[in-house]
Formats: C-alpha cells, sequence, structure tokens
C-alpha cells in the first residue's frame, strides 16, 4: 500500500499500486483481485480524482516507456502508453518532428494524454490530442484485447480517446507527428486591458498564429490580463543546452498564495509582462510549459492542496459568462494566481466525453480554503450551467453529478464501453460506481 494524491494534492491515501513494465504481461496483472478494480495511473498531473482509486488497485504505467517503431520519413511513432510527452520532443524535435498537440506540460505520459484528450495552445488549428491518434491498443480487464483508431471500431476509438481511463488500459498509441523547423518560436505578448480586447486579440490571431494563450489578472474584475502568441521560427536551427529546473525547496505550513500575497502578485505580474511587451524568441519548452521550469511547484499552496476549476463556456455567451465568473471571484475574496483565458476553435471533439468544444476556456486555480472555496466553486458552477458550459473532468475533484451529465450530453452511450473491473474516485462519484 502507498500514499499516493493527485496533483491538486487535496487527500493523501492508501493505494495498492502495480507497476506495470512489460506490454507481454498487462493482462494477468488488471484483473479484479480480491474484489478490488483499479484505474491506470500515468504521471499523476491531473488535478483531482481521475486517477485515484483509494484502498483499490493503481496500475502504475510509466514502466511501459518504450517507444516500438518510428517512421522517420511519415513521422508515424508508435510507442508504449506510459511514455512521457518530454521525451517524444526532446528526442524528434532535433529530427524534425513534433507532438501536433501537447498542454501546459510535458511531464504527462501518452495514456494520459489520450484518456483525457488534452488541448494545447494551438486547437483553434490542430484540436485536441486525440485528433492526431492514429491507433490504440486497449487491454480490459476481461481479458479482450482491442485494437481501435479512426477507422477501425471507431465507436471503441471513440470512446477511449477523453474515455478517463475507463474504458480498458491503453498499451499501445500510435501518433502522427508533425514536421517542425526546430525549437525555436517567433512570439508576441500584448497586454489586454478588458475582456473585450481579449476576444477581439483571440479572434484576429486564429488565421495567423499557431499558438495563442493568455494569462488573466482575475483580482481585478476588469478582466485585464497579458495574450501571447507564437508561431515557430524556420531560420533558427540550434538545439540550446537546456537549465535545470529548479525545485520548489520545501512544503510551506501555510498556502503561499493567500489574501496577502494574491493582489500584488498579480498587479506585478501583470507590470512586468506588461513592460516587457513586444516581439521575442522562445525556446519551445519556455512558452509552451513555463511551469515544469520549477518542479513539485504545486507544494506552494501548502498541505491543504488546491483546487483547479476549468470551464468552457460556448462562444455566444463566452464573454458575459466571464465577466460573471471573475465578478463573484473578486466578490468572494478567494484569488487565483495561475488563471488562463484561451478560446477553443469551432471544432467538435472526436471522444465522447472529450473536453474541447467552440468556445471560450478559462482555467483557475484556488487554495482549499475549504467550506469558503467550495461555496465559490458551487457558484461558478451555477453561471457554467446557465451558460451551458462544462467543466474540465481532468481538472475536478468536486463537480456535482448533475452539471457533468449536463456538460456532456454523449454520456449514455460512452457508459456502453465501459470496463466493469475498472472505478475510481471520479467515476464513483460521478458515474455512481
Ligand atoms: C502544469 C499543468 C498544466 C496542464 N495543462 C493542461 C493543458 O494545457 N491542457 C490539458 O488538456 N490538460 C492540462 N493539464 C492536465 C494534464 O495534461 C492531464 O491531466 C493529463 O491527462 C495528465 O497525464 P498523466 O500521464 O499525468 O495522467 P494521470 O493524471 O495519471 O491520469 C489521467 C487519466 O488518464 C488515465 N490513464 C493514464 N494512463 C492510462 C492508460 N495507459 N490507459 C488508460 N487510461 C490511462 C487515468 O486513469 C486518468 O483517468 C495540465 C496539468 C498540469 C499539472
Amino acid at each position: 500500500m502507498k500514499s499516493i494524491s493527485s496533483w491538486g494534492r487535496l487527500s493523501h491515501e492508501d493505494h495498492h499500486v502495480i507497476p506495470l513494465n512489460d506490454r507481454q504481461n498487462v493482462t494477468n496483472l488488471i484483473q479484479a483481485q480480491e474484489g478490488r478494480f483499479g484505474i491506470a495511473y500515468g504521471m499523476g498531473r491531473s488535478y483531482g480524482d481521475v486517477a485515484l482509486n483509494p484502498n483499490g488497485h493503481l496500475w502504475l504505467t510509466t514502466g511501459l516507456n518504450h517507444l516500438i517503431h518510428f517512421n522517420e520519413s511519415t513521422g508515424r511513432l508508435r510507442c508504449e502508453s506510459g511514455v512521457l510527452l518530454k521525451d517524444i520532443q526532446r528526442l524528434l524535435i532535433p529530427r524534425g518532428w513534433i507532438l501536433p498537440v501537447t498542454p501546459g506540460t510535458q511531464m504527462v505520459t501518452v495514456g494520459g494524454a489520450i484518456a483525457n484528450d488534452v488541448h494545447g495552445k494551438n486547437h483553434h488549428l490542430l484540436g485536441s490530442f486525440g485528433d492526431h491518434v492514429q491507433h490504440v491498443k486497449l487491454i480490459r480487464t476481461d481479458s479482450t484485447e482491442i485494437e481501435c483508431s479512426p477507422n477501425l471500431n471507431t465507436e471503441w476509438f471513440a470512446a477511449t480517446v477523453g474515455g478517463l481511463g475507463l474504458t480498458g488500459l491503453i498499451v499501445e498509441a500510435e501518433i502522427q507527428l508533425r514536421p517542425t523547423s526546430g525549437p525555436w518560436l517567433d512570439t508576441e505578448t500584448i497586454p489586454y486591458a478588458n475582456l473585450s480586447e481579449f476576444f477581439e486579440l483571440a479572434d484576429s490571431s486564429e488565421k495567423d498564429w499557431e499558438h495563442t494563450v493568455s494569462w488573466i489578472d482575475c483580482m481585478s474584475n476588469k478582466g485585464q490580463g497579458i495574450f501571447m502568441r507564437a508561431n515557430p521560427n524556420k531560420e533558427l536551427k540550434d538545439v540550446p543546452k537546456m537549465n535545470a529546473e529548479k525545485k520548489m525547496p520545501f512544503l510551506p505550513p501555510i498556502s503561499l498564495v493567500n489574501s496577502l500575497t494574491l493582489r500584488p502578485f498579480n498587479l506585478a505580474y501583470y507590470n512586468l509582462k506588461k513592460y516587457k511587451a513586444g516581439s521575442s524568441i522562445a525556446h519551445y519548452e519556455n512558452f509552451f510549459y513555463p511551469l515544469d521550469k520549477l518542479l513539485e511547484w504545486n507544494r506552494m499552496y501548502g498541505p491543504k492542496g488546491f483546487f483547479q476549476y476549468q470551464s468552457v463556456i460556448p462562444r455566444n455567451v463566452g464573454q458575459d459568462a466571464t465577466q460573471a465568473m471573475l465578478k463573484e471571484i473578486e466578490k468572494s475574496g478567494e484569488g487565483s494566481f495561475l488563471a488562463v483565458l484561451k478560446t477553443f476553435g469551432n471544432r467538435e471533439s472526436l471522444g465522447m466525453l472529450s473536453f474541447p468544444e467552440p468556445g471560450v476556456t478559462l482555467a483557475l486555480d484556488f487554495p482549499n480554503h475549504e467550506s469558503r472555496t467550495h461555496k465559490l466553486l458551487s457558484r461558478l458552477d451555477a453561471i457554467v450551467k446557465e451558460a451551458k458550459g462544462r467543466i474540465y473532468a481532468a481538472k475536478d475533484a468536486r463537480m456535482p453529478r448533475e452539471l457533468f451529465e449536463a456538460g456532456y450530453p454523449k454520456l449514455n452511450e460512452f457508459l456502453k464501453y465501459r470496463d466493469a473491473g475498472i472505478s475510481s474516485s471520479l467515476s464513483r462519484r460521478l458515474l455512481g460506481s
């Protein structure tokens, strides 16, 4: 038994951890034992309880870390599901191939990226991770093996991409990489004073910029923030030696993100970025994964951990709903430092439970102040519900079941593909088993 938590560190509970190291020998290891069900656990970078299963089995996939085949002329990669996105990027970018979609950290596994159908800063151009997966090999707890792809067993594929690990264990996957000219990006940083300016920037950037994202100052309900956009730089080729990551040196007894620090933090960050606004050249790791530079940064929230809250709101009501959420946050006195606002492109996701849909997505994190934080999050839920939006399960530890059901209209169809021997804290909370 081992105490395991997720990235939000809201709980630390014992799990029976079963390391998976050999893809030929997974079938026996994932069968229910002594009536205990299991769930796959990759790098545990999901914030809430989607990969947790206290007192049950956790199938640790990071030992399934082999690349199986790479075709250097087509960019097609076949690998085991525990391979890290970071390793793929570092190995293949110097050879001219890049993962088409990656989230805000590269410390995640291929299996985790498929199971949450993760999105990056280029959704308007390339959709989400699952759009680039060409094949998946799934092993179920009843020992059946299912091969699925955009053309084969397509319903299994649509259930497994974004399927929260509940359709079986992904053992292998094939991904179509994208040609790249190198590791550098041409970037622009532009301050915006309010949400109207944000939406103008987001719309006007979609055509000419591959990557767009913004940081929003949610301590000022004006909606001011910093917009960042980037395109691959086609000239610079040298791959530099990366600076070593730094580590959060200790677990503070209370959250370092609190009412005394938040307002000055946010104001200082806004002014610093405003001062440095303009064009520059950035390495892809600095632009895509800035938080990876401080290992275990999640410990800065102290022993009680923190909640992430990510919603997507349909575009026609996106501005009003975002404004209403900012107002609620300001009124509550709770605040978020790592607040990200961006638009998703006008494309539907292929997974039955995939999160991205056309609209605007706001990701926030709040130190865990128990009932105070729950009250605020319930008020944000009401805004999301009214706007017919949805909450991202990869970040969630508390959304009410009715909001999940309302946000994911293909849920009933998905349930047909569930593996009866797989269960997580999230599935018990939101699906009843
Ligand atoms: C700093 C930071 C930034 C982030 N930014 C983004 C972002 O921009 N966009 C975004 O979409 N997400 C983002 N995330 C969330 C993260 O990308 C996802 O939670 C991702 O799924 C984590 O992958 P993991 O390997 O850690 O999987 P885990 O968190 O361990 O597991 C996630 C899910 O995948 C399932 N799973 C894992 N492996 C397998 C397998 N082999 N077979 C079947 N199921 C499996 C698990 O059961 C669970 O349901 C961010 C997280 C952090 C910490």
